[in-house]
């Protein structure tokens, strides 16, 4: 009974909702309201079991009722749930996920500050008009302390950039923080390893000269290359060995460069086809394409029976979008023309396989194409028979041309003939209609490693020539 209550609360626009809501929730959401003695025996009924019922309450999106925060638009609790006590998420958005102390998150918004030149530097006080001597805290001989000073065109700094970039290739003497980092960031990677190596490490290298600072100046450590380079060091191999622990990483950074420049992804080759449906079914092969993502997102359908032969294409553009967005609203135009011209028995192939899982309901959808996907599900339970499967884009070539195809098209095109199609998509149909095989080659996430060069240990100052004043 306190269910349906609550439910009834929470949903209808009642005199006596507003009623509780004016009375007890003007200043808090109902979800948050705690039952204080003195207030009624209806509204502590009410509260008791808000917590389970409100687990079975599904918010609808774009009704512009909900509160973004406190309501189960998500499906699987409310935002606020998974956020920590201070209101930042609990999984932020990390360069990495599973390295421990969270640090990414600090360097990021180190650079992020030093690049908008938010950081409490000497030069940026002196701008506020307080009379201070500005006097760097890294360098054996002080400088004025600046962000570029800091990070990049101090002695000291140099020193430290000129450790990592030697072997990484840039030459970034004299130059100023942003100029020194687009110089890295535009280095081409050989490989997804090497691309992380290069991303990440300037943002390393900053946030621990930031740390070097801060420790010389408040905190009673002297300013110290080899404490720098170890610590730069100790960031970078965690980063590697959880992101890649199939890898032996050597300890210096000479050979681990070497050795992320040098792995290679594994490809594996699989022959694949277009494969003709079964009797009484038509097979819906479907594709959406976005030029960027988001961007200008366009569909392409096409529908043939189980002899292979062609009985209709479709091609649609559908304004701007996702990928997910223009995969989804394919496969709903798709379906919808044949229940429109009495095909019930559909076997439905897309090039998304996580759309396979959204449509078979064992996977939940991002939020904004829930409504599409609804769409396409309601499409779906008014066929007599459908079958929803992934295909590769290889062997689902003819969708994916005219997904390609509309770019150009202003509206929604039907073609009834294959003559009316341009003669490639003609000639993949006919390929698909001899069941030509393609070969799809795939470059996976599995690496093979290289033998790495034995080197010298980055924690021997002496041998990598690190002056002695800073050593
Ligand atoms: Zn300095």
């Amino acid at each position: 009974m306190e269910f349906k209550q609550w439910w009834n609360f929470r949903t209808n626009q009642s005199l006596w909702s507003r009623f509780f809501l004016a009375k007890y929730c003007q200043r808090s959401h109902p979800i948050l309201k705690k039952w204080d003695t003195g207030q009624s025996q209806a509204w502590k009924n009410l509260t008791v079991n808000r917590k389970e019922a409100g687990q079975y309450i599904h918010w609808r999106l774009h009704s512009g009722e909900i509160s973004f925060r406190w309501d189960n638009w998500l499906g699987t609790s409310p935002l606020a749930n998974q956020t920590n006590g201070g209101g930042k998420p609990a999984t932020p958005l990390l360069l990495y996920e599973n390295l421990e102390h969270k640090k990414p998150v600090k360097w990021s918004f180190c650079l992020w500050r030093a690049l908008r030149n938010k950081l409490p530097t000497d030069d940026r006080v002196v701008s506020f008009g307080q009379p201070t001597v500005t006097r760097c805290v890294c360098c054996v001989r002080p400088q004025g302390e600046s962000i570029d000073h800091i990070f990049s065109k101090g002695h000291f700094a140099r020193i430290v950039w000129k450790k990592f970039s030697g072997i990484a290739g840039p030459h970034t003497d004299d130059l100023s923080l942003r100029q020194l980092l687009i110089k890295w960031w535009l280095m081409k990677a050989n490989n997804a390893v090497h691309k992380l190596l290069l991303d990440t490490t300037p943002v390393i290298i900053c946030w621990n000269h930031w740390k070097n600072k801060c420790g010389a100046k408040y905190g009673n450590m002297s300013s110290s290359i080899t404490r720098v380079l170890f610590a730069i060091h100790s960031d970078i191999l965690p980063l590697l060995k959880t992101s890649y622990p199939q890898i032996q990483w050597p300890p210096n950074w000479i050979d681990i460069y070497i050795l992320a420049e040098n792995v290679k992804h594994i490809t594996t080759t699989t022959q694949v086809e277009w494969v003709k449906p079964e009797a009484q079914f038509v097979k819906v092969n479907c594709d959406g394409s976005a030029l960027t993502n988001p961007g200008k997102i366009i569909a392409g359908v096409i529908v043939r029976d189980h002899h292979s032969q062609f009985i209709h294409t479709i091609t649609s553009p559908f304004g701007t979008g996702t990928n997910n967005l223009a995969e989804t609203n394919a496969a709903t135009i798709g379906v919808n023309w044949c229940i429109e011209n009495g095909f019930t028995r559909i076997h439905l192939e897309v090039d998304l396989t996580i759309l396979v899982h959204w449509v078979s309901n064992s996977s939940k959808p991002p939020w904004n194409i829930q409504m599409q996907l609804q769409q396409l599900q309601h499409l779906c339970q008014q066929c007599e028979e459908i079958r929803c499967a992934h295909t590769f884009r290889k062997a689902n070539c003819p969708a994916d041309s005219l997904s390609k195809l509309s770019h150009d098209l202003p509206r929604l095109n039907h073609f009834n003939s294959m003559l009316d199609l341009p003669s490639h998509i003609r000639c993949q149909i006919i390929l698909d209609q001899m069941c030509t095989p393609s070969f799809r080659n795939s470059r996976n996430a599995n690496i093979i490693g290289g033998n790495p060069m034995c080197g010298i240990s980055i924690f021997d100052a002496h041998s990598i020539g690190i002056p002695p004043m800073y050593q």
